[in-house]
């Protein structure tokens, strides 16, 4: 049974307009945000761009300075009202998690079931143990555990009380690359199937492709754009957002009867004025390679290989175009499987247009 009952169609958690600053410094702009059930939304952003503030707020460790918090359509924090942390029904799971060293593993689940009977506390500490993998490693103390082990705990203990609403601040970023990707798999499996609405704070864009119904972009205190993360990918709002999502040359130009030139032929750009200075942003893997030409480029650009490098599934190319006054101008192409011509070579280039973006350059940063 969840502590408090839910209003009918009210998102598990709801931000609405949250404002927060440290000794005057605004920390979070007007922040909104709403979860449904089973949902995760990730805030994505870089180092000091207030994720963990709103989880903050949202958890009740930071009092609420301006706007409002509903849990399952109940005001928490706002409108006067401020329930304390244990009574939001919100499990939380930070960066170090946290556990208890003197408690065993199945201790330290139990920790938060409190109004429990004994035998109950135990009995549901094992269920949750058991749905993370960990049932046998009830008795284990936690310095016996590996590190993705003891996340594990940490989101058992968590969970444990049945909460609507999970916090997750960074919580994969203690463990090694290959444990990582297991515990997110995992971690996404339980929530999912515990229908948990989960805020989930992070500054690793992969991470939150990966677990994100919906991924919250932030920079400098605001929310730039919230969507769904192929959205985000394939049409960002602005040049940050499309930049966070992984390198991208940038070029500069002018747009010119609702066009930009690029030295791979003029590409569109409908919604800008003429006269307009522009960056171009063109993923690496927006640029389509062909065989050596012999002459006349035809549509395509030409381009010399500078350097060219194996990195796994794809290869990264460093290209020289003939650009305009500035003389060469220098870009990254990133092609699948193995493409290594020798340097010095002539290629033709392309674009995809899918992946190349335009945006005026006062909304740059
Ligand atoms: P990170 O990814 O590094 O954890 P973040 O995006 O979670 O960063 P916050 O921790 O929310 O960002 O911090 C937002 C801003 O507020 C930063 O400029 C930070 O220095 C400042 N800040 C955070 N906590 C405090 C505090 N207790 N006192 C004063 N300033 C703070």
């Amino acid at each position: 049974m969840h502590p408090q009952a839910a209003a009918a169609g009210a998102p598990a958690l709801s931000l609405e307009g949250i404002g927060h600053a440290y000794d005057g410094v605004a920390a979070v702009i007007d922040v909104s945000l709403a979860i449904g059930a089973g949902e995760v939304v990730c805030l994505l952003g870089p180092s000091g761009c207030g994720k963990t503030t709103i989880l903050r707020v949202a958890a009740g460790l930071e009092r609420l300075q301006r706007g409002r918090v509903a849990i399952a359509g109940r005001t928490v924090a706002g409108d006067g009202i401020d329930r304390p942390p244990e009574e939001r029904g919100v499990g939380l799971v930070f960066q170090d998690y946290a556990l208890f060293p003197h408690l065993s593993v199945r201790e330290n689940v139990a920790f938060g079931l409190r109004a429990m009977s004994a035998a109950d506390r135990r009995a549901r500490a094992v269920e949750v143990l058991q749905r993370v993998g960990l049932a046998g490693l009830a008795e284990a103390y936690p310095h016996t555990l590996s590190g993705g082990q003891q996340q594990r705990v940490a989101l058992a203990r968590a969970l444990a009380p049945q909460p609507r609403v999970m916090l997750l601040d960074e919580p994969f970023s203690g463990l090694d690359t290959r444990l990582r990707d297991q515990v997110r798999d995992e971690t996404l499996h339980v929530l999912k199937d515990t229908g948990t609405a989960t805020l989930l704070v992070t500054h690793d864009p992969e991470e939150a492709m990966f677990m994100a119904d919906r991924i919250a972009v932030m920079q400098a205190g605001r929310m730039e754009q919230l969507g769904a993360p192929a959205d985000l990918y394939c049409a960002p709002a602005n040049a940050f957002v499309a930049a966070f999502f992984g390198e991208v040359n940038r070029l500069h130009g002018v747009v010119g009867e609702g066009r930009v030139a690029t030295p791979f032929g003029a590409v569109e750009a409908p919604r800008h004025l003429d006269g307009t200075a522009v960056d171009i942003l063109i993923r690496p893997e927006a640029i389509r390679l062909s065989a050596p030409i012999e002459s006349g480029a035809g549509p395509a650009g030409r381009v010399r290989v500078v350097a060219a490098r194996m990195l796994g599934r794809s290869s990264l190319l460093h290209l020289a175009a003939e650009g305009g006054a500035a003389g060469a101008l220098h870009l990254h192409a990133r092609v699948p499987g193995r493409f290594l011509p020798a340097e010095g070579t002539i290629l033709a280039a392309t674009l995809d247009r899918e992946q190349t973006f335009v945006f005026a350059r006062e909304a740059t940063v």
